[in-house]
C-alpha cells in the first residue's frame, strides 16, 4: 500500500487528516445493535469482536427521520439534514405542487467529504447496494461509484470502473437478497486488494433486516458472511468504521398483522377534508416496508386549526411525538422548505401511513419490520483501531453516525 495520500481536506466545516492506510466506512443498512449483539453472542463475528475489543464499539445517534437516504447523505457530508437538505426518500415539492422522489443529487445542498478526499488525492470508491443512492453519493466525485444492483452495467466514463463483475469475482446479485449487501463488501475487498481504491464508502441494503429478526438463522448467516469480508479488509491494513443508517423494529400487533395508523384517514374523519399526509419512506423498494415507517408529515390546506389538530394527534394511542414546523425543524434538524405543517412520529411497534388504499400490504414478505422514527435513531458505531483521547471523550458526548468518517480518520491516530 504505497502512495496513499495523507493530504488533509475539508468538507462542510470539518477537516480530515487521513493516515496512509486504506479508510473504509461501512453503512450496515438497518443494523440495529441487536443484530451485532446476537450474532456476536453466537460467536459468528470474530472480526467484528476483534474490532470492538481492540478499537471501539458504542452507540451513536443517527439523523431523523431514520431513513436510508437521509442518513447516507449525512454520513457522506458529515452534517444533518437541515444542512444537506435530503430529508426523506420522497417529499412534497410545494413549488411544483408535486410529490417527488428525492433520489437525485439536485436536492443535495452540501458537498461530500468523498469528493473532497478525491480532490486531495485519495483513490475514492463508493459502492452501494441500491442504485437509488448512487447519484447522491457520487455527487461531484472523481472516482469509482457503482451499485451492486447494476454492477453489470458499469462504464468507465460514468462509473469510474469497467468489468466490475470480473474484478470482484461475483455476478450482479438480486436486490432482494443477502448477496446484494455481501457483493458491496466483496467489491470493497477487491478494490483495496487491486490497488484501485484507498478511501471507500460501502453502503449495504436493509432487505434482510426488514425481513428477518436478529435471532433468525438467516440473519445470523448474513452477519457471519459480512464478518468474513471485514476480516479480509483488516488483513489488507484498512481502518474500518462501521455504523448504520437506522435501526429496525417489528411493527406488528399481537396477532401478527401490521400495526398501522392511517393518519390522513384519522384526520379527515375527525376534522373533515383538507389534509395531505406524506410518507417520506416511500421508495421503489416496496417489498421492504410497503411505504410504512414511523414518521410522516402532515400538510394542511387551512392551518388556522393547527394547534387543535396537533394536540389531538398527540393524544392518540401509538403516536409518540407531534411537532409544528418550527419546533420540528429544530428538534429533528430538518430543512424548513421541504417539510410539512406537522411532524408525526409513532411508537416502537407502530407505523404511520396515509390511507389504507395508499399502502399495499400484500407487497410485504409476510411481516412488517420497519424504521423511520425515534426508536430506530440510535445505532452502533464500531471502529477497528483504538481511539485517541480526544475521540474517546467525543464518544461519551453525543456522537452521531455521520461522524463515522471523522472517528475513523481523525480519531485513530
Ligand atoms: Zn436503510
Amino acid at each position: 500500500m504505497n502512495n496513499i495520500s495523507t493530504k488533509s481536506f475539508s468538507a462542510n466545516g470539518k477537516t480530515y487528516n487521513p493516515p496512509a492506510k486504506p479508510i473504509v466506512v461501512i453503512c450496515m443498512d438497518g443494523s440495529a445493535d441487536e443484530y451485532l449483539d446476537t450474532t456476536m453472542a453466537h460467536d459468528l463475528m470474530p472480526n467484528l469482536k476483534k474490532m470492538a475489543f481492540q478499537g471501539y464499539r458504542g452507540m451513536v445517534r443517527g439523523a431523523l427521520p431514520s431513513f436510508t437516504n437521509v442518513n447516507n447523505s449525512s454520513i457522506v457530508t458529515g452534517v444533518s439534514p437541515a444542512v444537506h437538505g435530503i430529508c426523506g426518500n420522497f417529499f412534497y415539492d410545494l413549488k411544483k405542487d408535486q410529490e417527488v422522489m428525492m433520489n437525485s443529487s439536485e436536492y443535495l445542498r452540501a458537498d461530500t467529504l468523498l469528493a473532497a478526499a478525491a480532490n486531495a488525492g485519495r483513490k475514492v470508491a463508493v459502492v452501494t447496494a441500491k442504485e437509488k443512492l448512487r447519484d447522491i453519493l457520487s455527487y461531484k466525485l472523481k472516482g469509482i461509484a457503482f451499485s451492486a444492483e447494476k454492477a453489470d452495467q458499469v462504464k468507465l466514463d460514468t462509473h469510474g470502473i469497467e468489468n466490475a463483475e470480473e474484478i470482484i469475482g461475483y455476478k450482479t446479485p438480486a436486490i432482494y437478497s443477502a448477496e446484494a449487501s455481501l457483493f458491496v463488501l466483496r467489491a470493497g475487498v477487491a478494490l483495496i486488494e487491486k490497488g484501485m481504491a484507498d478511501f471507500l464508502y460501502l453502503s449495504l441494503t436493509d432487505y434482510m433486516q426488514h425481513t428477518y429478526a436478529p435471532e433468525t438463522e438467516e440473519s445470523l448467516a448474513f452477519y457471519q458472511a459480512q464478518d468474513v469480508e471485514l476480516g479480509k479488509m483488516l488483513e489488507l491494513g484498512a481502518i474500518i468504521g462501521a455504523t448504520a443508517d437506522h435501526g429496525m423494529n417489528s411493527k406488528i400487533k399481537a396477532d401478527g398483522t401490521p400495526n398501522v395508523l392511517y393518519i390522513e384517514t384519522m384526520l379527515t374523519e375527525k376534522f373533515g377534508p383538507g389534509f395531505r399526509v406524506i410518507c417520506p419512506i416511500t421508495d421503489p423498494y416496496v417489498k421492504h416496508h410497503g411505504a410504512l415507517g414511523s414518521y410522516v408529515l402532515v400538510y394542511m390546506d387551512d392551518t388556522s386549526k393547527i394547534v387543535e389538530v396537533k394536540n389531538w394527534l398527540a393524544l392518540q394511542h401509538g403516536i409518540t411525538e407531534v411537532y409544528d414546523k418550527e419546533t420540528g425543524c429544530r428538534i429533528l434538524e430538518q430543512p424548513a422548505d421541504r417539510t410539512g405543517d406537522l411532524f408525526v412520529l409513532s411508537a416502537r411497534d407502530v407505523v404511520v401511513g396515509r390511507t389504507a388504499a395508499d399502502h399495499d400490504l400484500k407487497a410485504l414478505d409476510g411481516t412488517l419490520r420497519s424504521h423511520g422514527g425515534r426508536y430506530e435513531e440510535m445505532v452502533p458505531l464500531v471502529v477497528s483501531h483504538p481511539l485517541n483521547a480526544a475521540y474517546k471523550r467525543k464518544a461519551q458526548g453525543d456522537p452521531r453516525n455521520f461522524d463515522v468518517f471523522d472517528f475513523a480518520i481523525n480519531g485513530t491516530h
